[in-house]
């Protein structure tokens, strides 16, 4: 029997090829809309998505032979899992595909926060040699707050230990095993106590019911006024309101987001009125590599699938 996947997203040609490698029938059709899924999904054990299609409860409940829906990329949120578990329809992603690259950018919003290269750049096209109010700080010796570590966490620990010569502190439900924390030197802390010490606080916990708003007037009243606050994870970790009133009365020196409330994040937004705050449109996964293991991947994970299921 062929198995029938369809490509409903961009995904890298080496992952396309993984899948026709194995026998599978592929049909690529980009971004269908709800309806259009809906006539097209009959016939298809497998599925593949990025952050788009949306893969609604109508669509999963057309499906006739569909077994596994697979996100070559993190979030799930497009696809109904609920009623995906209920129909016996497996949804796998592959979490691991930008782990490197959400440490690097993190470690690029660090930099252009301590160094002002964002607010110096900008002042340059307009005309203005702004090296005067360009004053920066090293990260050499400094305190790194991790909240979250998890895969981004670690990889971005590894950096900042070795590549910048920084002092580890973190924050995560469970203490770590002994050698992880040995090999970056990284010290447990309550979050209270890590806001209060880090001179950088970086963001790498999921959002669920626990960690929205984990970020908020009070917590960000414990922060060093010399502080940098960096989020990657997700916009509503923070209570955006209480960041904006720390960044224009000075309880913190400064930070780089990834990730908003609202995103797109609006033209006019409050954020994009200040300059010690550097602002990038949720670009974490968004390399050539990320993009190209998560097609590899996810198709991987979807052939090893079917290859479980024919045993
Ligand atoms: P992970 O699951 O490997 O690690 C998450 C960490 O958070 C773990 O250490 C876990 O113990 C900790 N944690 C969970 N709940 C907590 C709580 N209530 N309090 C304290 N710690 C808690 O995840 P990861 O791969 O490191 O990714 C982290 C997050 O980064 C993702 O959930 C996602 O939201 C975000 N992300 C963003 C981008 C981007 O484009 N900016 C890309 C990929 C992932």
């Amino acid at each position: 029997m062929v198995v029938k996947v369809l490509i409903a997203a961009p995904i890298h040609e080496r992952g396309v090829e993984i899948l026709r490698r194995e026998g599978f029938e592929v049909v690529y059709r980009e971004y269908p809309s709800v309806s259009e899924l809906m006539d097209l999904i009959k016939g298809f054990s497998a599925l593949i998505v990025r952050s788009k299609p949306r893969v609604p409860r109508e669509v999963i409940l057309r499906a006739d032979v569909l077994k596994v829906i697979g996100r070559a990329g993190v979030g799930v949120d497009n696809i109904d899992v609920e009623a995906a578990r209920e129909r016996g329809i497996e949804v796998l992603n592959v979490p691991e595909a930008s782990t490197i690259s959400v440490a690097e950018l993190t470690m690029g919003l660090i930099l252009s926060v301590a160094r002002r290269i964002s607010y110096g750049d900008r002042m340059a096209r307009l005309g203005h040699w702004a090296k005067a109010y360009c004053e920066g700080v090293e990260l050499y010796g400094k305190t790194l707050g991790i909240i979250g570590f998890g895969k981004i966490g670690e990889a971005l620990a590894k950096i900042a230990k070795y590549g910048f010569n920084m002092r580890i502190v973190y924050y995560k439900r469970n203490r770590l095993p002994r050698e992880v924390e040995e090999a970056y030197g990284a010290e447990y802390l309550s979050l209270e106590e890590l806001l209060s010490v880090s001179d950088v606080v970086s963001i790498h916990v999921p959002l669920t019911s626990e960690t929205r708003y984990l970020i908020n007037e009070s917590r960000l009243k414990l922060m060093k006024k010399t502080a940098i606050l960096i989020n990657t994870s997700r916009g509503e970790v923070i209570d955006t309101e209480a960041l904006v009133k720390a960044l224009k009365e000075g309880w913190i020196a400064g930070a780089g987001l990834d990730v908003f409330e609202e995103e797109p994040l609006p033209k006019d937004h409050p954020l994009t009125k200040l300059d010690n705050v550097v602002l990038t449109p949720h670009i974490g996964a968004s390399t050539s590599e990320a993009l190209e293991r998560s097609g590899v991947m996810i198709a991987e994970k979807i052939r090893d699938f079917f290859r479980r299921e024919f045993v």
